[in-house]
Order: C-alpha cells, then structure tokens, then sequence
C-alpha cells in the first residue's frame, strides 16, 4: 500500500475503527483481508468498493463478528470488539445491523413482516405486543410501505419491496451502524435508485451510519462520503469519495472507474486513461 494512502485514523471522532485487521479462513493459503485500517464516522458512510473477491464482504462479515479477524485490532465506540463474547456481541447487536443483498434469502418466507419486524425487538425491547406492533407499522411507513404488509408473507412483495422490509427489519431496534451488503445489487437499476434514496433519506433522518459495500462504484460514489477501494484484500487507495473519483490515484481506481456505467463520452475518456496506465500497474 502506498504510504501516502495510509489512512490516519481518528479514534475520537469514529464509531467504528479497524486497525491493521487480516482475516484468514481456515485451511486459507492466503489472508482475505489483509493490513485493514479504516475509520468510519458518526452519522456517514463509508464505501467499501472493489471487484468481486476482492474483500469486502470478508470485511463486513469480520466488523459483524460473524468470522474471527487473525489479526490487527478493531474498536467500536472505543471499546475493542476485536475478539468479543457472546455478551458482548449480543450488546452490540443492538446497535450493528446488517442488509444483505439477496431479499428473497434474507426474509423468512414462513413469517409475516409483522413477525420479521417484531423480532428483533423481542432480543431488543422491552415493548408490549401491542407497541411491537405499532413500531413495525411506524417503520414500515418510513420505508414507504403501507400498514397492510404486516400480515402478509415475503412472497407477496416485489425485490424492491422486500429489501425495503429488510431495512425496516435492520432499522427497527435503532441501530447505530448498518452495514450494507451489496444491498441494492440485486436490483433492477430503477429499484436500486429508489432505495438509495430511501437509504440517504434515513440517515438524514436518523443520523444512522453506514458501511456500504459494493462492486459498484456508482453506487458507492452516489452514496458515501468515504470510499475505500480494496483489491485481492488490501486497501489501494482511500480519501474522501469525490476527491477519490475526480483525481483516483491508483490504477486499480481507474480501472474501476472505466468499467463503471457512465456517460460514453466520459467513459471514453476514462477508459483511455485507464489503458494508459495498465502499463504503470
Ligand atoms: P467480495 O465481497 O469482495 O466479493 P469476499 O470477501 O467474499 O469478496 O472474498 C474475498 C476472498 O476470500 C475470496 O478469495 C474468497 O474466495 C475468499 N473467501 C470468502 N469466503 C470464504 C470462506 N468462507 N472460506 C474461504 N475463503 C473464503
């Protein structure tokens, strides 16, 4: 990594901070992730952008918990959640959420969305089931969906529709941070633009954070402030999204950036450059 692209972290300011983190699989000839330091902070979002296999999940997956880092550290509000307990990951879980890509897996398909809403707030509230009820119908409104949907099954609704219901479901308890996860990849490019937006309006609503993740770099550039650009599971380059996509540093960046859909005449341009400096990589 370059020096210059080292990223200075900032514990005070950050919700969530990595320090030189490396994930390793079992039986891995290779870490997945390696030298991962990032901060992000309160009430913005950071992108996690790169190629397919190219360590974002592996990183989403490691700040959840759900695998073991191997290595470096990582603090949540200043606390190390590095290597935490049922305890504490069962604390944390109120305040870290997580929408995945895929709808149609991540919902049971045996519960009403009244049933998906409310359970979450059974681990997390003490409300009645009447206020249960209540907070579903309020959130599923902040979400764009009618009250009726409560006592309907997944089947029912459309992929949009359904990964609305998912961000109803990670929202619900009040999170803090929500990872995203390819969260609009599966989408049509008109659905995606709706839930976009529907993201950016609830953090300004709620001040939520939001490590998002994706392949895209339109998507990201659309949504973080922040962007991180990962490749075979090291940082390439990372800075302030705009600066990042108007002057990128990196090949790898370029590359990224002229495969991106963008205007041709732009794009064209982009993949000049990009060429170019295939060489340099
Ligand atoms: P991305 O989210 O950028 O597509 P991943 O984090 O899923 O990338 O994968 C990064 C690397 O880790 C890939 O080489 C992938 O094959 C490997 N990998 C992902 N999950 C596992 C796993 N459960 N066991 C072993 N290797 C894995």
């Amino acid at each position: 990594m370059d020096v210059d692209a080292r990223v200075r972290t900032d514990p005070a300011g950050a919700l969530l901070s990595l320090h030189d983190v490396e994930v390793r699989y079992p039986g891995a000839t290779e870490a997945s992730a390696q030298d991962i330091s990032f901060d992000v902070r309160s009430g913005r979002t950071l992108g996690l952008v790169g190629e397919s296999g190219s360590g974002k999940s592996t990183i989403g997956r490691a700040v959840l918990g759900l695998v073991p880092i191997s290595a470096g550290s990582m603090s949540y509000r200043g606390e190390d959640i590095s290597h935490r307990d049922q305890r504490v990951s069962r604390r944390l879980s109120a305040h870290l959420q997580v929408v995945f890509q895929d709808p149609y897996s991540s919902l049971n398909p045996n519960r009403t969305i009244e049933q998906t809403l409310v359970e979450p707030l059974l681990v997390h509230s003490a409300l009645g089931s009447r206020e249960m009820r209540d907070a579903a119908a309020e959130m599923l409104a902040e979400v764009g969906l009618d009250e009726a949907a409560l006592g309907r099954y997944p089947a029912h609704f459309s992929g949009g529709q359904r990964q609305r219901i998912a961000i109803a479901r990670a929202l619900i308890v009040g999170p803090e941070l929500v990872i995203c996860d390819e969260a609009v990849s599966a989408l049509d490019l008109s659905v995606q633009a709706q839930v976009l937006n529907l993201l950016k309006r609830l953090q300004a609503d709620r001040d939520v954070t939001y490590l998002f993740i994706s392949h895209d770099l339109d998507v990201v550039r659309f949504m973080a402030h922040e962007m991180v650009v990962l490749r075979r599971g090291e940082i390439v380059e990372h800075g302030a999204a705009e600066q990042l996509i108007s002057a990128p540093k990196h090949p790898y960046t370029r590359r990224l950036l002229a495969s991106a859909p963008v205007p041709d005449i732009e794009r064209q341009h982009r993949r000049r450059e990009a060429a170019r400096s295939f060489a340099e990589d």
